[in-house]
């Protein structure tokens, strides 16, 4: 087995800091957990990015514990007492993330599931130190699917919860890297840093305006690295791209996708990519998500869903799909489609 889903496994951690060339631009780059975090400011001073860059890297290293179901956190504890069916009090800032995501389930018809933590881990996509080596038994999928698993059974009073199914086994990665783009706006304007980037492997927030102007982005091609688009985001704009292609398990040869169908419990392949912009990251991160399920037979339906007015659907043939908002705001490059 091969695996690219081990952007979590190595609690690695490296900060790479540097001043840019002008005098108030400053980025930063670190690796958390594979994924690689990237912060670039404006209009800001060498000391207030440094320090605001210090804060960021201790709250993430974190939460990348407290919100991993399968690190030593607040997340495992939480799934130790949903299988036990305990009670259970939540901090603050997880439990509205889960009730984030019961609400996301029931918005997308169970295309968006945090539940399926047990089903993960039979596809191997939380890279077992052992890794699988075949495809999990369809009986056993089937025996976690049919208790129902997901946030949305999860009784909530006040942050204590009462646990649902017991073969719920939490995964936020659906909409984790959302929070964490809220998480380090908050702490970037504590800082007095209000124009910056910030980008977790791709996916990205924008704070105020990039040298008074408009930040660009590309959209990268699902089948190699070049952008076949690009669109102009404004300030609190987050754009998040869900793609089959960029972490999966080989098995045999065959690669596995990391997002799940959660009614079947099976890698999603019928879509390439899923490309959404909106000014809640959370949304656009569980959206994008339930879209690249959902696929084109179900994208108007989760559009109106979840209110979207810039979604972008790449399916496996090529087909492409576009909110009529979407349509407006693109700029196909010469390698992209250019309908
Ligand atoms: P990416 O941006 O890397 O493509 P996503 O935001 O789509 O990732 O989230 C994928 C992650 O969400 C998986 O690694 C897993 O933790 C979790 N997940 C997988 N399938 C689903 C699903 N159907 N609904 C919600 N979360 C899912
Ligand atoms: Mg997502």
């Amino acid at each position: 087995m091969r695996s690219s889903a081990n952007w979590r496994k190595a609690l690695l951690l490296v900060a790479l800091l540097h001043a840019c060339s002008a005098v108030d631009e400053h980025s930063a780059n670190f690796v958390l957990f594979g994924t690689i975090v990237s912060i670039h400011a404006f209009d800001t001073t060498e000391p207030a990015f440094s320090d605001a860059m210090s804060t960021l890297e201790t709250r993430f290293s974190a939460l990348g514990v407290d919100w991993y179901p399968w690190a030593d956190g607040e997340l495992k504890r939480i799934n130790a007492a949903i299988a036990a069916a305990r009670p259970i009090d939540v901090s603050p800032p997880l439990a509205s993330l889960i009730k984030a995501a019961a609400r996301f389930e029931a918005l997308s018809g169970d295309r968006f599931n945090a539940g399926l933590g047990h089903v993960s881990a039979l596809w191997g996509f939380h890279a077992l130190p052992a890794g699988v080596t075949s495809v999990p038994d369809a009986d056993a999928i089937s025996a976690i699917l049919a208790t129902r698993p997901g946030a949305s059974d999860l009784g909530w009073q006040h942050l204590t919860m009462r646990p649902g199914a017991a073969s719920t086994l939490l995964d936020l990665g659906g909409i984790a890297k959302g929070a964490l783009l809220l998480e380090a706006r908050r702490l970037l304007l504590q800082h007095g840093i209000d124009n910056a980037i910030v980008n977790l492997g791709g996916d990205l927030l924008v704070i105020g305006q990039v040298h008074g102007r408009h930040a660009r982005i590309g959209i990268q091609s699902p089948h190699d690295d070049y952008p076949i688009a690009g669109l102009q985001i404004a300030s609190g704009e987050a754009v998040f791209t869900s793609g089959n292609y960029e972490r999966y398990v080989e098995i045999d040869g065959t690669r596995y996708p990391h997002i799940l169908d959660p009614r079947t419990g099976q890698p999603v392949r019928h879509t390439a990519s899923v490309t959404v912009v909106h000014t809640d990251p959370v949304l656009a991160d569980a959206a994008a998500t339930a879209l690249l399920v959902g696929g084109g037979a179900d994208f108007d339906a989760l559009v109106d869903a979840f209110e979207l007015e810039f979604a972008l659907l790449i399916d496996a043939s090529g087909d492409t799909r576009l909110t009529p908002g979407m349509r407006q705001r693109l700029h196909w490059t010469a390698t992209g489609n250019s309908q």
